[in-house]
């Protein structure tokens, strides 16, 4: 059962949660009692595919919901792509998760998010209606996932000057049941609509739900890929903790990999490394919490949160709680959160700086949020006793494929990234796009008309 971060709403079982996306009381949905997977078992990883992994790890939370057959096929389905992991140098390696259909990590959750959420609503025969907000990464995914799904129609809103082009393309080329709104606004304005739409009683005839990463259903699949790259990279002979950086923005990701460490995956250390929107690491240096407002824009444009929405949930882990404002009503445990979590922000210089230096050392090539992945991994590494860093088991994550953001690489590289399979043509297809305007009274009326 899943209960709400404000302790405000009745539990709920794993499909309600996922078709409620938030709770009643505006909290986020997490599990009463996490399931632990034995040592063994997650040795027994490092021979399976995938799909199979994930089906392991998630039917955990599912057990009982969904016939373990068809679990099977939705992995299987959803996770028809590869998990590359790059080694660099030492005992530290890349994983690229931008290998699916739009080249960021948000395709792991998404296409499960997409597929459970119909599996449910087919079987209850209902129907939904997902808002979605996107500063680029979310939208693409969510809309490629749900594409074409039966009972499910989706807005996108999405400010037009904050996404790069192929992002644009990769969102508004796809049509059906997948409606797509541009506005000339800021991230943050297409967020409160959405959000003004979900209090509205005027429309409280329409099926709303989320998929922003909120929804539980985003957070479970994402707990899949670090047993995946435990169980690929360890050393069996020695009982080896591994350290895993995670470029964050809403924390989103970083949960994933938190609940896999409580699952019993033997993890030393998450770092967490931010852009410029540094309010999590002075919070778990200060134990203050101050949200930044207006975020800060850096080049890692995904990550660019001044109060990252998944945070009630790393603090109620931590036996504290934090409303949806972002007020702390009890501390969470500093001291267990600081022994298991190392955070620090780099600046859009040190970026670019990674960039050029990652690719000339290692010809590694980056693209802006991996780089502050990697460049927090070097930092947490610089700041432990060399002794200790020598054969330390390293994993950074590269969260979007480097030709989704060509306009930096070549600025940096002047080499233009080359497009994965699934970005091929796309800049030439023709859009499906309605320009909106930037009122709620414009978005009311449009979801009224159309819906
Ligand atoms: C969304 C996104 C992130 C941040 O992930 P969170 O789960 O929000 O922390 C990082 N990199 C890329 C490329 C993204 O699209």
């Amino acid at each position: 059962m899943f209960y709400s971060t404000n302790l405000n709403a009745e539990l709920v079982s794993f499909s309600q949660a996922l078709l409620k996306g938030q709770a009643p009381d505006k909290g986020l949905y997490m599990p009463m009692t996490i399931p632990i997977i034995p040592l063994e078992e997650i040795y027994a990883f490092a021979e399976k595919p995938y799909y199979q992994i994930a089906f392991e790890v998630t039917h955990r939370f599912l057990a009982g919901e969904i016939p373990d057959d068809d679990l099977m096929t939705i992995v299987k389905d959803a996770y028809d792509y590869e998990v590359p992991l790059e080694y660099i140098c030492d005992r530290n390696y890349v994983m690229r998760l931008d290998q699916g259909p739009t080249a960021s990590f948000k395709d792991f959750a998404a296409r499960m998010m997409g597929r459970l959420m119909q599996y449910y609503l087919k079987k209850e025969n209902r129907k939904l209606l997902i808002l979605t907000a996107t500063s680029g990464d979310t939208g693409s995914a969510v809309a490629n996932a749900f594409y074409k799904l039966d009972n499910i129609d989706i807005v996108v809103l999405f400010p037009e000057g904050e996404v790069t082009a192929r992002q644009r393309k990769q969102m508004t080329t796809l049509g059906k049941n997948v409606r797509v709104l541009a506005l000339d606004a800021k991230f943050d304005d297409c967020q409160a609509l959405v959000k003004e739409a979900f209090a509205d009683s005027d429309l409280i005839h329409l099926p709303l739900s989320s998929a922003n990463s909120i929804n539980i259903g985003r957070l479970v699949p994402q707990i899949v890929y670090y047993f995946y790259a435990y169980a690929r990279l360890h050393d069996r002979d020695h009982d080896e903790k591994a350290v895993f950086s995670v470029p964050s923005g809403n924390f989103g990701d970083m949960m994933g990999g938190v609940l896999a460490m409580k699952m019993g995956l033997p993890v030393k250390k998450f770092v967490i490394a931010t852009n410029e929107n540094d309010e999590f690491p002075t919070y778990l240096n200060s134990g203050i919490y101050e949200k930044i407002e207006p975020s800060r824009n850096c080049i890692s444009s995904a990550m660019n949160v001044g109060h990252p929405s998944n945070l009630a949930r790393l603090i109620a882990l931590y036996g504290g709680m934090m409303d949806e404002k972002g007020t702390i009503h009890k501390d969470a445990s500093m001291e267990e959160m600081r022994n298991e979590l190392w955070s620090v922000s780099i600046s859009d210089d040190q970026t670019r700086q990674t960039i050029a230096d990652a690719y000339r050392q290692y010809e590694l090539l980056l693209e802006p949020h991996g780089a502050v992945g990697w460049a927090g991994l070097l930092e947490y590494l610089k700041s432990i006793p060399e002794n200790d860093s020598a054969g330390q088991l390293c994993v950074s994550l590269e969260t979007a494929h480097p030709a989704k953001f060509p306009e930096e690489i070549e600025k940096i590289l002047q080499i233009e990234p080359e497009l994965p399979p699934s970005l091929e043509g796309i800049d030439h297809l023709s859009e499906h796009v309605s320009n909106l305007e930037n009122s709620y009274e414009a978005f009311k009326n449009y979801l009224l008309e159309t819906f």
